[in-house]
């Protein structure tokens, strides 16, 4: 690695507002053998045991014979209005009562399935589903923000394969959101602009773009905290999903599908990762400036190293990526938008 390949720096963090960390001559060379990631065992398209798959038990009642998405309370939700009044608050120790509901939104029937085997109607009719969710749930009283996501993969927690994400909407705006709020406001406040489109801006220009269409666009940004992170954007101004026009909602079903294929192919396996859909609050406040995008963390550095959070990110709160972003973007660009499995040999 020579000088020009090093990026040895701390990086603003415009959407956080924090540092990160670049040490890339810390990550070790490009990775070139074999894997040696656990392949899990193929799934078939229905499983018994799956408290997910159509038909079958769950922990409170049973799924229906659905063919489509599928969307229901989830059985343990964290935020419900059955949570109890806190025993004690004062103005030091602050407690307050929980409200608000959660979901589980599965994209397929096919319990074999993730969102790259999903047609183009398929990929739509999740987003439209997560669109119809963030408004409802957006809409009911005790529910300040809806945060939608999915864990994929068991490096990420998610024992069940089963293609599905979750929606947590309550009386807790999640703390990156938090962020995003006082940020993008504070842009807006002081430049005009907005946020989301500055980002835009700069990384369609640049070299970590690694998938757009007509509506959105998918980078390696500038100021990843993770190697392989990945951020969607809108090409104009949206704060939430329910800014969506249907052929919108398409747009992103497809480059969401672009950006796990891309994934996978990077080296023939699932690839986990944390993702988790960015939107204004729904606590009756004006966040039209709101930066709405889509956050992919993978937790794989190679196919075989996670990234582990340790000393300087657990015990320290800020983060240190061992990569180059240009460099990780390119190595995305360089793959198929084909998926391996599909692709003839
Ligand atoms: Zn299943």
């Amino acid at each position: 690695m020579n000088n020009a390949d090093l990026v040895w720096e701390q990086r603003w963090h415009p959407l956080r507002e924090e540092w990160v960390l670049y040490t890339s001559h810390r990550g070790g060379r490009p990775w070139i053998g074999d894997t040696h990631a656990p392949r899990d065992e193929e799934p078939s398209a229905y499983e018994p045991t799956c408290a997910l798959c159509p038909g079958n038990e769950r922990l409170k009642g049973r799924n229906p014979h659905y063919s489509g998405t599928f969307c229901f309370t989830n059985d343990l939700p964290p935020f419900s209005d059955d949570a109890p009044a806190p025993a004690h608050s004062d103005d030091f120790y602050q407690a307050r009562q929980v409200t608000g509901t959660a979901e589980v939104v599965c994209y397929s029937p096919d319990h074999a399935k993730t969102f790259v085997d999903l047609s183009d109607d398929e990929t739509s009719a999740v987003v439209n589903l997560w669109r119809e969710r963030y408004i409802e749930l957006g809409a009911r009283r005790g529910i300040d923000h809806v945060l939608i996501f999915e864990n994929k993969g068991s490096l990420v927690g998610t024992s069940n394969p089963h293609p599905h994400g979750q929606i947590y909407a309550g009386n807790l705006i999640y703390g990156h959101t938090a962020r995003e709020v006082e940020s993008g406001r504070r842009f807006f406040e002081s430049n005009g602009r907005f946020l989301g489109q500055e980002i835009v801006a700069r990384e369609m220009a640049g070299p970590r773009l690694i998938a757009q269409n007509e509506s959105f666009m998918a980078c390696v940004p500038w100021f990843a905290r993770y190697a392989y992170e990945v951020l969607i954007l809108p090409r104009r101004q949206m704060a939430s999903l329910a800014d969506l026009q249907p052929y919108e909602s398409a747009a992103l079903g497809r480059i969401i599908r672009e950006v796990a294929t891309r994934y996978d192919n990077l080296w023939q396996l699932p690839m986990p990762y944390v993702m988790a859909i960015h939107q204004a609050p729904t606590d009756g406040g004006d966040y039209s400036w709101f930066p709405f995008h889509i956050e992919f963390h993978p937790p794989l550095r190679k196919p075989d190293t996670m990234k582990y959070l340790a000393g300087p990110e657990i015990g320290g709160g800020s983060m240190t990526n061992e990569s180059d972003p240009d460099a990780k973007a390119a190595e995305l660009q360089a793959v198929s938008a084909i998926h391996y499995k599909k692709a003839s040999p």
